[in-house]
């Protein structure tokens, strides 16, 4: 018998998001400020070494520049290529084999080929349900339990409030694996960071993707118990990180002009504009507190708005039938000029009437997910 495909990947397949190329691409929440002049700098100068050895075994430099920014304890650190990796070893450090990742969705996309790809069953629980009663999310004793917050795609954030009674019901040490995905967080207002090397089989992952423009180097980082931090160490192995992406990521975090802060609150300011454009258009977008906004629009046109806005050079990411909320598109959040761009593009759409147009109905539909 062939010994492939291994049978529980057959559910698998690669990931292939639209990526036909066009002239404004708002649809993967990446920086469109660019990226640190620090960060450019540091690569620009490195050296022949860099390209020749192998890298540190366990990005002692990076642990050292995220223990300097966010006062975390260096034994409390993880990192990955990318925080997909420290999601992915994670997901394969906890518990026995086999067994379920229950989740609050809609969320990230990758959470379930990530639970498939480690042996393991992706349970998806309404943010409705989940926000209604936290223990949803414990029952049927999950290995892992996996929250988004801020959340991708509604770009919504759990209150804090709800977390704890999470935390509290978990069972701590003898409970399952509680990750919290701070991906978005650099944007919002509160973290978890700070407090996650006290708490028992909790894990916050952190990314250099979004905030900090890195997206092509791929780091990551997870913020957990020592023990916690140690499992996921030693189910990711050595070598992850590249010299080139520690580097990059180190002067990012040490910037002395930080360039992050900076383009984060006009990111944060050009958000809340084109949160005011949307609605004067009727539409109903979701209040976001991360670098996109989640636009719901009539059932089953989410691709029909997805292609239209392509034919003006624009893309965003469709979301057909999410969760809660129904169709919708989700749209990076980009320099104004760019989000102008896009604004006049869906004015054409509109115009042209070539979408369904927004109603009234929409906005009685829009239940306020996680
Ligand atoms: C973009 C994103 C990540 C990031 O990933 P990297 O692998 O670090 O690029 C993680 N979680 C969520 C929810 C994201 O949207």
């Amino acid at each position: 018998m062939s010994r492939f495909p291994r049978p529980d990947y057959q559910p698998l397949d690669l990931y292939a998001p639209d990526r036909r190329l066009v002239a404004l691409d708002l649809s993967d929440n990446t920086n469109l400020w660019g990226a640190p002049g620090a960060a450019l700098a540091a690569v620009q100068a490195a050296d022949s070494d860099m390209l020749t050895r192998y890298p540190s075994l366990y990005a002692d430099d990076l642990k050292n520049a995220i223990h300097q920014r966010y006062g975390v304890p260096l034994d409390s650190i993880t990192t990955g290529c990318g925080s997909d990796d420290v999601l992915d070893s994670a997901f394969r450090a906890a518990g026995p084999e086999g067994g379920t990742v229950r989740f609050a969705g809609p969320t990230f996309s990758m959470i379930e080929p990530l639970a498939l790809m480690n042996g393991r069953q992706a349970v998806e629980v309404p943010w409705s349900r989940a926000l209604q009663s936290p223990r949803t999310l414990l029952e049927e004793d999950p290995v892992i339990v996996y929250v988004c917050r801020p959340n991708n795609p509604t770009g919504t954030s759990a209150p804090r409030s709800w977390l704890d009674k999470l935390l509290g019901a978990a069972g701590g040490s003898r409970g399952p694996l509680l990750i919290v995905d701070e991906a978005y967080a650099d944007f919002a207002a509160e973290t978890l960071l700070a407090e996650a090397p006290g708490i028992p089989n909790l894990l916050v992952t952190r990314t250099l993707s979004k905030a900090f423009g890195l997206a092509g180097f791929r780091v990551g980082f997870g913020v957990a118990t020592p023990e916690v931090a140690r499992e996921v160490e030693k189910s990711r192995g050595p070598f992850k990180v590249s010299s080139l992406s520690e580097k990059a990521a180190v002067a990012a975090l040490q910037d002395e002009d930080d360039w992050a802060m900076r383009t984060i609150a006009e990111c944060v300011a050009a958000r809340e504009r084109l949160f005011l454009a949307l609605k004067e258009r009727g539409l109903e977008p979701l209040r976001s507190c991360t670098n996109f906004i989640l636009i719901p629009v009539p059932d089953g046109s989410a691709r029909t708005w997805n292609d239209a806005l392509r034919t003006y050079g624009v893309a965003v990411r469709p979301f057909p039938a999410c969760p809660d909320v129904g169709d919708a598109l989700r749209v990076t959040v980009a320099p104004w000029p760019m989000l102008e761009r896009f604004l006049e593009a869906l004015d054409s759409v509109l115009a042209e009437g070539q979408v369904p147009a927004p109603e009234a109905a929409l906005a009685a539909r829009v239940r306020n997910p996680g």
